[in-house]
């Protein structure tokens, strides 16, 4: 997960208020869960499955992995012709797993990141292009966008949910849960978290 030092002074700030923002901007409460795909539709950015590659079904596995439970590759964006964004992603993944995916290429989005693609590069290497700060970036605002600080915050105490609960209604996976309890250093203020 993403190393703190190289996220910039105040950047974690920044991300959560990105993420409520959206939030309002689509019309949600901080508490409710945003997805992905409504969030890229809101963003005007198109969202494609990997088959607009013209890749056999053979290469398909080899790229997304043939079920749920293989890791295989996550996602990327392009630019196409018109200067327009897509992201295409693994659209066999879990639920949990596409989310993330997709509010991480988003982060790299909203936050306006240059992709170098070099020449003759060929998928699936494609998506290691941005460098370690953008990369670092997109970890934390992706799961800033999934699951809020002041969402988090509320769904532990108010909301009463355990880290399972919070889970399945924010689509997000345990280990994402975990991640943005650690991260947040929300640890500290609530003090009994139920598992
Ligand atoms: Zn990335």
């Amino acid at each position: 997960m993403a190393k703190k030092n190289y996220l910039k002074r105040g950047f974690k700030a920044k991300a959560e208020r990105i993420s409520n923002k959206f939030r309002a901007e689509l019309g949600l409460e901080f508490n409710q869960p945003l997805c992905g795909f409504e969030l890229a539709k809101h963003l005007n950015i198109e969202v494609m499955s990997p088959e607009i590659l013209g890749l056999d079904n053979q290469q398909l596995d080899v790229l997304m992995g043939n079920s749920k439970e293989s890791s295989g590759w996550s996602a990327l964006t392009m630019t196409n012709y018109n200067d327009k964004k897509i992201i295409i992603h693994n659209t066999r993944a879990s639920e949990a797993r596409q989310q993330s995916d997709l509010m991480h290429e988003l982060a790299h989005i909203i936050c306006e990141h240059e992709i170098v693609v070099p020449k003759g590069v060929v998928l699936p290497s494609y998506m290691r292009y941005y460098d370690r700060n953008q990369e670092a970036e997109a970890e934390y605002l992706g799961s800033a966008l999934q699951l809020p600080r002041e969402c988090l915050v509320w769904a532990l105490t108010t909301g009463n949910m355990s880290k399972k609960e919070i889970s399945t209604n924010y689509s997000a996976s345990l280990q994402m849960v975990n991640y943005r309890i650690n991260t947040t250093g929300i640890r500290k203020q609530i003090k009994y978290i139920r598992a």
